[in-house]
């Protein structure tokens, strides 16, 4: 029997609010520290005169990554009696906004944590509404250092009533609301008999409740293109499927130029299959010598993404220096890039009252509908239809530094067939 797909999760909140802590009980609780390494943690936090902080532990990780060994701390495993999972991003990094926006890596779920005494704050809430655009729908609250609130039902009611109220707004029902303590260890691996009065599951059985998302194999077929090379006299274009499947014999068209070609092979790895699906990568190659490029996206005859050259998105922006009309950026979608404009700015989302405003400056942290122009048409799906070819990144300088998911053409549509 095939192993199990590690389930991927990522875990957010409030800086402070006690996530890296959380992360550390995590692989502790489960038996998942590399080996000594409890017992290092354990000197460093007595030479420091403190008690075991576990959130040393990351730190640790961290050092050794800075210094280029080994660990890498945006990938953090650990696993349950039940199945293995993976933590995509540790906490303050980049690399989930990367990993989701480019579908690198796509968290299912996510563990939004909240201290308990300070309750929700700004950023909690700025974090509650990334999942929702990013389409992560599944969220469990942790209600943190309920041992600074003597462990008290009504503390968690508060906290647990303010920050679901706020996930409802965004049409997220929140899973599971769990008091727990993760300096203590709280509700995490083990109940804790401080909190006699609460009756849900622990962080790990909940986890374990969670139920993975199939790929979307009925979906229209989106395979974008990452490679294409040469073998012998056949061109192959290498990719991942998305969403959808593909048949040997199937018509297909290829995006934004609307080629048409029809599928003479796939190979999936070990092989010639005659179809393949969503989530397998593949090699395919055509009857037609079609033209094929890193960026474009295969698609179904007839079923085509949208092609446009101007874009609205709604974008969220995490770099010091501001985003403006006029501002030069590239949009990364799936394997594409292109150079883009900031056209236009058509208003600004206010994250704590879920309100409109107007501007035409985004700032660290904002979050905005804008609309992008391209030189050349840019193939995409509407983000509500097909998630991960309605997403993309958006980059200054080489680096990702915001993300946005795309909403439609603004004008100058190029209607495709
Ligand atoms: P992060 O910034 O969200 O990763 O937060 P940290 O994990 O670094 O925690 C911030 C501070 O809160 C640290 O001093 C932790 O020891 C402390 N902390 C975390 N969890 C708890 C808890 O359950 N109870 C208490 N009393 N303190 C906690």
């Amino acid at each position: 029997k095939a192993p199990l797909a590690p389930y991927p999760i990522v875990i957010v909140g409030h800086v402070d609010h006690g996530k890296s802590t959380l992360i550390g009980r995590l692989l502790h609780d489960t038996d998942s520290l590399p080996e000594g390494r409890l017992a290092e943690l354990k000197k460093v936090s007595e030479q420091r005169g403190l008690h075991m902080e576990w959130s040393f532990l990351l730190d640790a990780l961290q050092i050794e990554r800075d210094q280029g060994i080994t660990l890498d701390t945006t990938r953090i495993w650990f696993r349950t009696p039940k199945r293995p999972y993976v933590i995509i991003d540790a906490p303050g990094h980049r690399e989930f906004l990367r990993n989701m926006v480019t579908g690198a890596a796509a968290a299912d779920a996510a563990v939004l944590v909240t201290d308990a005494e300070r309750g929700i704050s700004e950023q909690t809430r700025r974090h509650a509404y990334l999942l929702s655009l990013l389409g992560v729908r599944k969220v469990i609250v942790a209600v943190n250092k309920m041992d600074l609130v003597d462990h008290a039902e009504d503390a968690w009611k508060g906290v647990a009533g303010d920050v679901s109220d706020y996930l409802q707004k965004l049409g997220i029902e929140p899973l599971y609301v769990i008091p727990l303590s993760a300096r203590h260890g709280d509700n995490i691996a083990a109940r804790s008999e401080k909190m006699a009065w609460y009756r849900g599951p622990t962080l790990l059985e909940a986890l374990d409740l969670l139920v993975p998302a199939a790929p979307r194999t009925e979906a229209a077929l989106r395979l974008p293109i990452q490679d294409v090379y040469r073998k012998g006299d056949t061109r192959l274009a290498v990719g991942r499927i998305e969403t959808g499947r593909l048949k040997v014999g199937d018509k297909v068209e290829i995006a934004p130029t609307g080629q048409p070609a029809t599928v003479a092979s796939i190979d999936a790895g070990k092989g010639s299959v005659p179809e393949a699906r969503a989530g397998q990568s593949v090699a395919v190659s055509f009857i037609e010598d079609a033209a094929l490029n890193r960026g474009q996206i295969i698609a179904p005859a007839g079923h085509m993404p949208h092609i446009a050259t101007t874009i609205r998105v709604r974008a969220f922006w995490l770099d010091p220096e501001s985003l403006t009309a006029g501002s030069r950026i590239t949009l990364r979608l799936t394997t594409s890039e292109h150079p883009v404009v900031v056209e236009k700015f058509e208003r600004l989302v206010d994250v704590e009252h879920l309100t409109d405003g107007e501007g035409s400056e985004l700032g660290q942290g904002g979050i905005a509908e804008i609309v992008l122009r391209s030189s050349a048409p840019i193939a995409f799906d509407h983000a509500s239809d097909l998630p991960i070819t309605g997403r993309a990144g958006l980059a200054r300088g080489g680096r990702i530094v915001g993300g946005c998911i795309l909403l439609g053409a603004a004008s100058n549509v190029t209607v495709a067939g």
